[in-house]
């Protein structure tokens, strides 16, 4: 069963298979059906037989009597002649007038259970002794016995009464071979239909699963249809609400999906090359200004330059490497307990000239250790890009706020407020895009790649934790980090 199984699953297409399998179970059906139908039939006909028995039996009772030791048949009512002793009767007499028909399984026996009347039929049909012995006692007697081959008969016996008086016994029997032969050939019938019944069902599948695969076919010919450069297009949606629309629905999704990815890769490739070949071409004009001794400046300030470009190149270069690694999803190998106070302390330690130059006021509140799972390395590198931005978008004489504290039952926010330029409503949403630096801080960051907010966002995200910002222009900016509290750290 499991071979056939395999073979249909991987010899057969679905519309194949369909129709095996519809065909497979409507043959079931028929068979199951025929069975049922056979069976019920024969019971009723079956059912028919054996009311008719009784009934010629009770008849037969009725038309009968006795004269002390002697059977006799009553007279037909309203001819006026005396009753007949039965075995003076002839066959043929008894058996129109009082049992119907001649060829009928009738016996009648006296007292003794001698027999007195049999039609012919009856002679050569054997009765057991309880037939007889039953009936003479006052109860009945019926059951279905074999009267040759593939013959059957059912034979019902009962007493002949005279008040509570038994004076003999009547056997009826009628052949069961008209209801076994009904039923059979009715059985015959429908099972000589099956081939064409089937042959029907099969073509009726084979057109129906052909029918229900076309909006598939459209499908798959307007999914092919769809080239690398044209991810704009979309399949077109079916409009019953089924299993097809859910379909060209996801397809859809992952079309979209796919040309937002691809949009952004190609945004990202543009903006890095021209982010890459400023410092180089500025490094190159320098270098060969310097070798052909153009112009007047000082090899030493052409020098300076080369190192401050090639510098500004290494630090773009770490970070797309650093976002290359975080795309990959690399590092969690690396995690341990990270006290977020130390992290933020290491990060002023480390931004304490910048903060002593440009004259700001950086306060830090720590509430109490709060610990959090993760790479010690990036989330320093997330938490200083943000203090870092709050600095350098910050004018002197203004103060930025570095806060740590639950925010809720196992997270913990570290919140950087500054009063600082803040943030146009066109530009928030933009800023922790690659490569995104609004207009306004152009002039403050010379250095700014616009990849810092990218980095922080990736490594907070690869953390299990988000970053949102808020901000209103000219009066400062929110960035807040929320990251989960270690599991095995005490809280
Ligand atoms: P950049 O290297 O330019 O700082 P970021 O990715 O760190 O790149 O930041 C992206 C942009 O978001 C910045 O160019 C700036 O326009 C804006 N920005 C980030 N932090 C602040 C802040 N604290 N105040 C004002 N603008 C900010």
């Amino acid at each position: 069963m499991s071979a056939l199984f395999l073979r249909l699953r991987v010899g057969l297409g679905v519309r194949a298979q369909l129709v095996v399998w519809y065909t497979a179970l409507f043959g079931l059906i028929l068979l199951v059906a025929a069975g049922i139908f056979y069976g019920a039939f024969r019971v009723v006909l079956e059912l028919q037989v054996d009311q008719a028995v009784h009934t010629r039996a009770d008849q037969i009772a009725a038309h009968l009597t006795h004269d002390g030791s002697t059977l006799m048949v009553l007279p037909t009512s309203g001819s006026g002649s005396a009753s007949t002793p039965l075995q003076a009767a002839s066959d043929t007499s008894v058996a129109t007038v009082v049992y119907g028909q001649s060829d009928a399984l009738v016996r009648i026996l006296n007292t003794s259970g001698a027999v007195v009347y049999q039609t012919p039929s009856m002679h050569s049909v054997t009765l057991p002794t309880e037939s007889v012995s039953a009936p003479l006692s006052g109860g009945v007697w019926e059951d279905t016995i074999r009267l040759s081959g593939i013959s059957f008969a059912h034979v019902y016996a009962r007493p002949l009464k005279d008040g509570k008086q038994v004076f003999g016994v009547v056997q009826v029997g009628q052949s069961l071979d008209l209801a076994t032969t009904t039923a059979g050939v009715s059985a015959v019938v429908l099972l000589a239909l099956t081939p064409l019944i089937l042959a029907a069902g099969a073509g009726g599948a084979f057109w129906l699963a052909g029918l229900a695969f076309r909006p598939v076919r459209r499908l798959t010919a307007a999914a092919r249809a769809v080239q690398p450069g044209d991810l704009g297009r979309r399949v077109p949606v079916p409009a019953p609400q089924d299993e097809l629309r859910d379909l060209a629905q996801t397809f859809n999704a992952m079309l979209a999906r796919l040309d937002a990815a691809f949009v952004a890769q190609r945004r990202f490739i543009a903006d890095a090359s021209h982010d890459l070949r400023s410092p180089v071409a500025a490094m190159k004009s320098l270098a060969e200004n310097g070798r052909d001794g153009v112009g007047s400046q000082d090899p030493k300030v052409a020098l300076d330059n080369i190192a401050h470009q090639s510098e500004r190149l290494s630090r773009l270069l770490t970070n797309l490497l650093a976002l290359a690694r975080l795309d990959e999803g690399q590092g969690q190998q690396e995690w341990e307990l990270v006290r977020l106070d130390t992290l933020v302390e290491d990060v002023v330690e480390s931004l304490r000239p910048l903060i002593e130059r440009r004259g700001i006021a950086l306060l830090v509140d720590a509430e109490k250790p709060l610990t959090v799972e993760g790479d010690f390395a990036q989330l320093l590198l997330a938490v200083s890009t943000i203090i870092d931005n709050a600095l350098t978008y910050t004018a002197s004489g203004g103060s930025v706020h570095a806060s740590i504290e639950l925010s809720g039952p196992r997270s913990v926010r570290i919140t950087v407020r500054d009063t600082g330029i803040g943030i146009s409503g066109d530009d928030l949403p933009h800023i922790f895009e690659r490569f995104y630096r609004a207009d306004r801080a152009r002039g403050h960051a010379e250095g700014g790649s616009g990849l810092g907010l990218a980095i922080a966002q990736a490594i907070i995200t690869a953390h299990g934790g988000s970053i949102i910002a808020s901000s209103e222009l000219t009066v400062g900016s929110t960035f807040a980090i929320t990251l989960p509290v270690a599991t095995n750290a005490a809280v």
